[in-house]
């Protein structure tokens, strides 16, 4: 049978289900799925197919479709515990402000990096394009532009380019993630939710530990389509990223790689190296190449 619903939200047990008609309802697992799965049971994102108990309140899930990609946070050192933020996202979009507060670009780096080892799709978006005077935020931003990126300058306060983007949003499921006060909320009230999830009735004890610090939530919006908000991709640890492809992880430095004369260099100071050589010759941004060196470094092994 068909499936009618898409996990909104995660509390412990249940799920908030936000069903094709519109409507919200909270869901539990039938007993068998647990069995059955391995891993994260649901996560945001998954379509599940959930029928109502006729004598009680909630719902049954009895059906979770295959999952076609997934966010995920890899647990390091616990045999390949992984669990999933967002099931099936179609891109991930990373926001930041030209400034209040100015962009901590090494963190926009490293949610790249996340989104390329998740092979998910990114695109930046840089907002208070209003506060910006003097023109810097193409400078500030070009690198990204270079690397391939689509980068959207935006004002939610003006609604400078807010169409353009809501448009890139339509019949999508995308991840939204960035620090706090770039003005991600006043985006997504721009963007016109069609349905507000019930607030969190319940007990305490799901309000507390890593549940809530990665706790994500499925926005639907008017235009159609359907941002998830991720708080916890705020605290950006690497997420136990694979760090052998690190370089193919910066996508301007994918024509130099199997050109350094080490087939397994580092790009660090090996000699004959193709992507120095890049950054050198000003083909690759320092500022680019130092954020690289410094993921290698604090978090390889
Ligand atoms: P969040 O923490 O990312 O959800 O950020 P908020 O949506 O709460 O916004 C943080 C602050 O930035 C609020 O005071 C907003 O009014 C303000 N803000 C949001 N968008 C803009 C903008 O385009 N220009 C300016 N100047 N301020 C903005
Ligand atoms: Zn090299």
């Amino acid at each position: 049978m068909a499936y009618n619903g898409i996990v909104a939200r995660v509390r412990g047990p249940v799920a908030d289900i936000l069903l094709d008609d519109g409507r919200v309802v909270p869901a539990v697992p039938r007993g068998t799925l647990k069995r059955e799965r391995r891993g994260t049971l649901l996560a945001v994102g998954d379509r599940v197919r959930v029928t109502e108990r006729r004598d009680k309140d909630t719902w049954v899930i009895e059906e979770i479709a295959p999952r076609e990609r997934a966010l995920v946070r890899r647990w390091p050192n616990t045999q390949g515990r992984v669990d999933v933020i967002v099931a099936n996202p179609d891109q991930a979009f990373f926001m930041f402000a030209v400034r209040d507060p100015y962009p901590r670009l090494q963190m926009l780096d490293r949610l790249l990096v996340i989104a390329e080892d998740n092979d998910i799709p990114a695109a930046v978006i840089v907002n208070k394009i209003d506060l910006d005077s003097e023109g810097k935020a193409r400078e500030l931003f070009r690198d990204y532009e270079q690397a391939g990126y689509p980068v959207f300058y935006i004002s939610v306060q003006t609604g400078a380019g807010v169409d353009a983007l809501r448009e890139h949003l339509r019949a999508r499921i995308t991840v939204l993630a960035g620090p706090s006060g770039v003005g991600k909320s006043s985006l997504i009230n721009a963007l016109e939710p069609t349905v507000q999830l019930p607030t969190m009735a319940v007990s305490r004890k799901w309000r507390q530990g890593r549940h809530t610090t990665v706790m994500a939530q499925l926005i639907p919006l008017s235009g159609g389509g359907y941002i998830v908000d991720t708080p916890g991709l705020r605290e950006v640890g690497l997420w136990g990223v694979d760090l052998d492809n690190l370089d193919y992880y910066f996508p301007e430095f994918r024509p130099y790689l199997g050109q350094c004369r080490f087939n397994d260099c580092r790009h660090l100071d090996e000699p004959d190296c193709a992507v120095i050589r890049a950054v050198e010759e000003g083909k690759i941004s320092r500022r680019r190449y130092e954020s690289y060196v410094s993921i290698l470094l604090s978090e390889g092994t």
